[in-house]
């Protein structure tokens, strides 16, 4: 067997070739994805408990093939125009992401001009800062009041380039109404982006709005809802002028074969899809009402987690004790968000063994 040799900067000299941008951000923490996680009861990324589909699988089985040396379909012409008959649009007002992280990563890249400003909610989802900082785009962040309801009214109409928002917000589950979505559009003549991630759980979707206003982006991913977090897919819809420039800056062949054929057949499964959500719904009633017998103080969620706090331990503690028993859950750093933990919502069997170690943690405190 070779020998390793781990490759320094002469003298182990650190952040030689960075520049000061890189070296003055904060790095993006991504939730634990454990060596090995077959484990652990794994309630820390919001991921989707239940395999992908049967007919997912099966076309992404069949997209092994030996075209798999061509490149894929760099428009993903399939994709787009499937969601679009579904939604009532065109294919030209709908982009693919690896991700929707990619999609905010173009947003951040072209869609704002340098000297702009960018505003989101603390808390919300963190890669928002790591991508104005890393393109060197000014940032406000408007807190969350003490319920952590969002509130549009609290962005200054018109003092912003761009406003980001999760709908609903991650990591407290909390979420905006379209009306209020479109009274704040009446007014603001900068780039609205609503990040769906997790809309797909409880409904109440902007993306009509797009429909009516040219300055709105609305995104969604197929890693919560429809269990492709592996897949890395991710949409876009908003108008063909901001989809045109978001494909420009978009590398060649950003989405892989396999992936566009497990999306497609995942948008046409609509039986299997809405199968898991009403499973994963009754899923977190449950959740809700274990923590709510155990003494948790919690938010109330329109998506696939909770987030909670125990008077009785800290939740780092918590955090620490569960993993102990081969539990994940995330503990974020940062003010208030700290004193909380965001439990996934898992299945039936997992959240019944992760509630029974909460109890038995908490007798112990
Ligand atoms: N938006 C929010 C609010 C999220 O929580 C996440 C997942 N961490 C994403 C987007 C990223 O989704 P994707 O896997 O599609 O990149």
């Amino acid at each position: 067997m070779k020998s390793k040799v781990q490759l320094t900067c002469k003298n182990g000299a650190l952040m030689k070739f960075w520049n000061e941008t890189l070296k003055s951000m904060d790095e993006y923490m991504p939730g634990e994805q454990p060596r090995d996680i077959d484990e652990y009861i794994k309630l820390n990324t919001n991921e989707n408990p239940f395999p992908p589909s049967e007919k997912v699988l099966r076309a992404i089985n069949e997209a092994v093939n030996s075209s798999l040396r061509r490149y894929p379909d760099s428009q993903c012409i399939r994709l787009r125009e499937t969601f679009a008959e579904q939604n009532g649009l065109t294919p030209e007002n709908v982009f693919v992401g690896n991700g929707s992280d990619e999609i905010f990563t173009l947003i951040f890249r072209g869609l704002i001009e340098k000297n702009g400003t960018a505003a989101f909610n603390y808390p919300s989802y963190s890669l928002y800062d790591t991508l104005a900082q890393s393109n060197a785009i000014k940032y406000e962040k408007i807190n969350l009041d003490s319920s952590f309801s969002p509130d549009m009214d609290k962005f200054i109409v018109n003092r912003y380039s761009m406003v980001i928002i999760a709908n609903p917000n991650n990591p407290t589950g909390t979420f905006i109404d379209s009306g209020k979505i479109e009274k704040f559009l009446k007014a603001y003549s900068g780039l609205l982006v609503v990040d769906e991630a997790y809309v797909d759980f409880y409904g109440g979707s902007a993306l009509d709005l797009v429909k009516r206003y040219d300055n709105l982006v609305v995104t969604r991913s197929f890693s919560k809802s429809y269990s492709l977090a592996g897949l890395r897919i991710g949409l876009a819809i908003a108008n063909s002028d901001i989809i045109r420039g978001l494909v420009k800056i978009k590398d060649s062949y950003n989405i892989d074969t396999l992936a566009q054929a497990g999306a497609t057949a995942a948008l046409l499964d609509k039986k299997t899809f809405d199968y898991n959500i009403n499973m994963l719904r009754s899923n977190k009633e449950y959740l809700e009402e274990r923590l709510d017998d155990m003494g948790f103080e919690r938010v109330p969620s329109r998506a696939n987690f909770l987030l909670a706090r125990h008077p009785k331990i800290g939740s780092g503690e918590l955090y620490e004790k569960l993993k102990e028993q081969k539990i994940l859950v995330r503990h974020f750093r940062g003010p208030v968000i700290s004193d909380y933990v965001r439990i996934s919502v898992g299945t039936m069997m997992e959240l019944k063994k992760t509630c029974t170690v909460l109890g038995s943690i908490l007798e112990g405190v």
